[in-house]
């Protein structure tokens, strides 16, 4: 069966894309599992390229088919940030600080943003695609609910819960992340059934 690596050391992304991944025919691999430990530096202004890199990182340095995730959450009263800038603005208190930043009469509009690249060695060659997926809610007043991970306690979907009361396979149907799985789904059960 072939090996499909999650190109992160997220525990909170790993765990999704475990679940978002089962219908596929991998066998599902971390950096971890295979004693792999890189440290790839996301310079760019577009989760798409942020994902790129990853992906292509960690695809040469496993010789593994590689799933990279860049993603972040976007504040309408942040100026549309942080962004691609999201894990290192959130300083590991991701929504303690956007209710921080946010004061009364903020405009609370927010969305999440996915980039998935999946990256394919062919001997010296790395094939690459990206896809891309946007889920609109908006800032919650007070931290809700005691799942997903990140900002989820603070994002709130339009129904009025936070992605972080959801139940997990009720986020994975609906979050950035699972609709962009979903659009990359094709390529990757292509790439998969083609690889040995
Ligand atoms: P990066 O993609 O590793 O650069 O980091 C993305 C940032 O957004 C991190 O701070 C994550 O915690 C946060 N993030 C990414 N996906 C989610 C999500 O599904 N829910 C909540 N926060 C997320």
């Amino acid at each position: 069966m072939r090996r499909l690596l999650i190109a992160t050391t997220n525990p909170g992304k790993q765990r999704e894309y475990r679940r978002l991944l089962t219908g596929l025919d991998a066998e599902i691999v971390t950096p971890e599992d295979i004693g792999l430990s890189l440290v790839v530096e996301e310079p760019y202004e577009t989760y798409e390229e942020n994902a790129r890199t990853k992906a292509e990182a960690y695809a040469r340095a496993s010789g593994l088919l590689a799933l990279a995730d860049d993603s972040g959450i976007e504040v309408a009263a942040l100026d549309w940030g942080p962004g691609v800038r999201s894990a290192r603005w959130g300083q590991g208190r991701n929504a303690e600080r956007v209710l921080e930043a946010l004061g009364e009469g903020a405009d609370r509009r927010a969305r999440m943003v996915c980039a998935v690249a999946v990256a394919a060695p062919d001997g010296e060659r790395v094939d690459i695609e990206v896809f891309r997926a946007v889920v609109d809610g908006s800032i919650a007043r007070e931290p809700r609910g005691s799942g997903g991970f990140g900002y989820d306690p603070v994002f709130r979907l339009p129904s009025g819960v936070t992605t972080a009361e959801l139940p997990e396979a009720e986020k994975d149907a609906i979050s950035h992340r699972g609709r962009a799985v979903a659009a990359a789904h094709e390529t990757l059960a292509r790439l998969v059934a083609e690889g040995s």
